[in-house]
């Protein structure tokens, strides 16, 4: 492609991008086509000579968008959102046309201090103490999910524990235990399977019925009797805003409980709600959080920042580092050795990394922390709106108070007509929801949060569960 065509299939692929957010409204938010149907679209191998670019993009209608769920269609309701936006769009196309590696300092410096800036900027933004900038003992990462920032932390947990032994002889020589609530996202148990531990190493400790957040004196019967038996606790995740219901586990109450025990990490997942703290008046779910060991939240969902980019932040550093670094011959350095620089590599599994940071750089100042708030705020707001619709529908409940941009609601008359009330809205294309279970009973999760959804897009949705139910009768 020469550079010329580049330019031109450049802006082509842009209009290709705003011509589908502008058809969006109109296509059914769920993929509707059936298993294999997209492969059955395509040749059985790649094409021997090139073809032009123009052919892909027109492969995108014909191909793919029949085969996708709109994740950023305004009436996209399931899981959690993965906002995306234009300035996140076009931070993540100029990292991609310079095309750099910031593993360490010296491969890019400008990919490693940019990112150190703009994790301090976020840390200061949603409040975040000062021991977590680079400035401070600890420092900030871009991880690619929340998935692999609580594998990273683990495995801090785990040196800082060991006093190094993890890292020399593996962590089979004691008995580590991990906590977490019933409601701690499954990337915990599948972090102590990766770091050696196994998922019997995992405590889930039960949670109040009414708001599911952990219950902290079962935290601490659970800690008291594995030390009992000669077990090393080593981490407590505490989950702010889980991903069933959106609840918090009290922060302050976990990490209090974890100082009366040498070397117990508290990690805090905000992967979702975290981002909230933006708004000063959003950030009571993070009390305590000032004295954590290590916080993932990921602007990938909720921060107009499209994926991948989930902010990581530990309180010391040098526990991350202790158990990760690793310095071959052909990646020592000048920069390196003087330990002036941060060398990212460090502190995460991979080596390689991109130059992410340029899209939330991009967000960060074409928004501003105001347009960020705003936008969190009308998610808050949305939010709200659907639960007065339950409150005045008494065919439906609330099963949990909305947390944030997150309801959980269900049919009055069972979870039957709870599943299938979802199942019609879902089918129809009108909108897209998700299901959780709660206390052993199903529910429907509605969460908010997407850039593009408006107060008509909630309401006719509700519309849409209202007609479902009507239709059951
Ligand atoms: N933690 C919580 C509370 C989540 O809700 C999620 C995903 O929804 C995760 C962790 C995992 O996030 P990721 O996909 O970035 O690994």
């Amino acid at each position: 492609m020469s550079p010329e065509e580049f330019r031109r299939q450049g802006h082509a692929a842009i209009d290709w991008i705003a011509d589908y957010w502008a058809a969006l409204d109109d296509l059914p938010v769920r993929s509707q086509v059936a298993p294999g149907e997209v492969a059955a679209l395509m040749p059985a191998s790649a094409p021997e000579t090139g073809e032009p670019f123009d052919a892909l993009l027109a492969d995108l209608d014909r191909v793919v968008v029949p085969g996708l769920t709109h994740w950023q269609h305004p009436r996209f309701f399931a899981y959690f959102p993965a906002n995306s936006s234009p300035a996140a769009i076009l931070g993540d196309l100029l990292s991609s046309g310079i095309g750099a590696q910031g593993m360490i300092w010296a491969t890019s410096p400008a990919v490693t201090e940019v990112e150190q800036v703009v994790l301090d900027w976020l840390a200061d933004a949603l409040g975040l103490p000062a021991a977590f900038r680079s400035d401070g003992p600890g420092g900030g990462v871009i991880q690619d999910t929340a998935s692999t920032a609580t594998l990273t932390a683990l495995l801090a947990a785990l040196h800082r524990a060991s006093a190094g032994d993890v890292r020399r002889r593996g962590a089979g020589h004691e008995q580590w235990t991990v906590y977490g609530s019933t409601q701690a996202h499954s990337s915990l148990v599948k972090a102590a399977m990766m770091a050696g531990l196994g998922e019997e190493s995992v405590r889930a400790v039960a949670v109040d019925p009414a708001t599911q957040a952990m219950d902290v004196a079962a935290l601490r019967e659970a800690v008291d009797a594995d030390v009992a038996a000669g077990r090393r606790p080593v981490m407590v995740h505490v989950a702010c805003g889980s991903t069933s219901t959106g609840a918090t586990d009290d922060v302050a109450a976990v990490v209090g409980l974890a100082r009366a025990h040498d070397d117990l990490w508290v990690h805090v997942d905000g992967a979702w709600a975290g981002v909230a703290a933006v708004c000063p008046e959003l950030r009571g779910h993070l009390r305590g959080v000032e004295d954590a060991d290590s916080f993932v939240t990921n602007p990938h969902k909720w921060l107009l920042t499209t994926f991948d980019c989930s902010t990581f932040w530990v309180r010391d550093r040098a526990a991350l580092t202790g158990a990760l670094t690793i310095l071959p011959e052909y990646l020592r350095n000048a920069a390196t050795e003087s330990g002036a620089v941060v060398d990212y590599r460090d502190w995460h599994p991979q080596l390689g990394r991109r130059f992410r940071s340029l899209k939330l750089w991009a967000v960060l100042r074409t928004y501003g922390l105001e347009g960020l708030r705003a936008h969190v705020r009308s998610g808050v707001a949305l939010a709200r709106r659907v639960a007065a619709h339950v409150a005045a529908d008494d065919r439906f409940e609330l099963v949990t108070q909305p947390s944030l941009s997150l309801v959980v609601l269900r049919v009055r008359a069972g979870d039957e007509q709870t599943l299938a009330a979802m199942e019609a809205v879902n089918a129809s294309g009108e909108a897209y929801l998700s299901h959780t279970t709660v206390e052993g009973r199903a529910a429907i999760r509605v969460a908010v949060g997407s850039w593009r959804t408006t107060e008509a897009d909630v309401d006719r949705t509700w519309r849409a569960l209202q007609d479902a139910v009507s239709a059951q009768a």
